[in-house]
């Protein structure tokens, strides 16, 4: 695998607080992803529901500590990110193993205290993030206010990507804010196709009001961005777009989006949106940790195929097809099947006896894991959550809490 495969991966969160739908945009993200893996087939999205339904019954949770899905021929690791305060360390430990995540919002509610802990602890680890105002259906949705909730109660630089078609039980599309093209959901049928349309003549001048004004957010952050508005010459999409990214991953800018996840409605843009401004595993550029003999010396990886092994075991889990897995996050190098690793913290070699890729609705066993991925091995005996692995020749540790300090290099 190439570096610039690695590119095309993405490991998310989904952080909400509780009632939101962050279950609801997960199924749905699933659903889709699921569906876009089977083209040509006449498919209902009944193999992943049915999936679904049979965990619900089993009492189990409907994702596994990381789900591994594909959008637009690219990778979207969905890591499980507990919601509840109670669970802040395993947050902690979700958060640090993710580059990337989408905050889920209810219209009506706006800003919960429960979010306000949960975004604190993602600034603390400066993960990048995206917000999916949820629930536009509801009555008394409000998505401007909640936008101002997230500049004020979460004190975020944010800005609409998107703007709302109807409110309430009208709600029925979203204008793209850098298209400027308006996208229609279907009628609150799984599987249906979105239609792209001009912008309705109503909501043309609004429409062009929040573009402005997420132009002139963007403009804080990009040199060619205001140069070119001072110049009275409008942005190409392409310049936006790449403008919106860099803010987003380097400067913990918020694009906001909307939609109503029960309603299916907003899935599809939420995942373009994943891809096109969340950060890639090579973002986040070198990672460091520290040598073992020498504490204070640091070891650095670059997030390569063609570096030294190097992971992060996030969380231990009980499959029930596969028995006691190790969630790991491949940080450098390659993992192989078999292969021998080192845990530097206990000083101990483990054994990889299988690797697997955990999907919606199956388990795929790999040979061999790469920089980026994120996996389940099973065969580990002595590492438990938070301890790095790597090469016993040149061991590195990560720190426990500490998101590993990296070099945000976005071009
Ligand atoms: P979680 O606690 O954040 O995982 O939230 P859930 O996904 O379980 O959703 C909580 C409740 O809100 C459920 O009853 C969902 O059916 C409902 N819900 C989810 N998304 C929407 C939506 O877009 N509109 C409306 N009206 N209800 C929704």
């Amino acid at each position: 695998m190439s570096s610039k495969q690695i590119d095309k991966i993405r490991n998310i969160g989904i952080m909400a607080h509780i009632d939101a739908g962050k279950t609801t945009t997960t199924e749905r993200i699933l659903y889709y992803t699921g569906k876009s893996h089977k083209i040509g087939e006449v498919h209902d999205g009944t193999a992943t529901m049915d999936w679904m339904i049979q965990e619900q019954e089993r009492g189990i949770t409907i994702t596994s500590a990381a789900t591994t899905c594909s959008w637009n021929k690219q990778t979207i690791n969905i890591i499980d990110t507990p919601g509840h305060v109670d669970f802040t360390i395993e947050v902690e430990r979700s958060l640090r193993v993710l580059d990337g995540a989408i905050g889920v919002f209810d219209a009506v509610s706006g800003v919960e205290p429960q979010s306000e802990t949960v975004w604190a602890q993602a600034d603390k680890y400066k993960v990048p993030r995206l917000a999916f105002v949820n629930k536009m259906d509801r009555m008394g949705a409000n998505y401007e206010n909640c936008i101002s909730e997230i500049r004020e109660k979460l004190d975020k630089k944010a800005a609409a990507v998107q703007w709302p078609i109807g409110s309430e039980e009208n709600f029925a599309g979203v204008v793209d804010l850098l298209e400027m093209k308006a996208i229609y959901f279907p009628a609150e049928s799984l599987g249906s196709k979105i239609e792209i349309k001009d912008i309705p003549a109503d909501i043309v001048d609004e429409c062009q009001l929040y573009r402005d004004e997420l132009l002139d957010n963007l403009s804080e952050y990009d040199e060619e961005l205001t140069d070119l508005i001072l110049m009275g010459e409008a942005p190409s999409v392409a310049q936006i777009k790449a403008a919106l990214r860099k803010a987003t991953i380097t400067h913990n800018f918020i694009p906001v989006l909307c939609g109503s996840a029960f309603k299916n409605k907003g899935i599809q843009p939420l995942l373009d949106a994943v891809l096109d401004y969340l950060p890639s595993p090579t973002d986040r550029g070198e990672l460091k940790g520290h040598s073992l003999k020498d504490p204070d010396k640091v070891e650095v990886r670059k997030p390569e195929v063609d570096e030294m092994f190097s992971g992060i075991a996030f969380k231990i889990a009980t499959d029930p097809f596969v028995g006691s897995v190790t969630y790991v996050r491949i940080y450098s190098g390659k993992l192989e099947s078999g292969q021998t690793v080192y845990n530097s913290l206990k000083k101990k070699r483990e054994r990889v006896n299988k690797i697997f890729q955990m999907h919606a609705d199956k388990r795929t066993e790999l040979q061999e894991a790469f920089a980026g991925d994120i996996v389940a091995v099973a065969g580990l005996k002595e590492t438990t959550t938070g301890e790095t692995l790597c090469t016993e020749n040149k061991p590195i540790i990560y720190d426990l809490m500490e998101f590993p300090e990296t070099v945000i290099s976005v071009a």
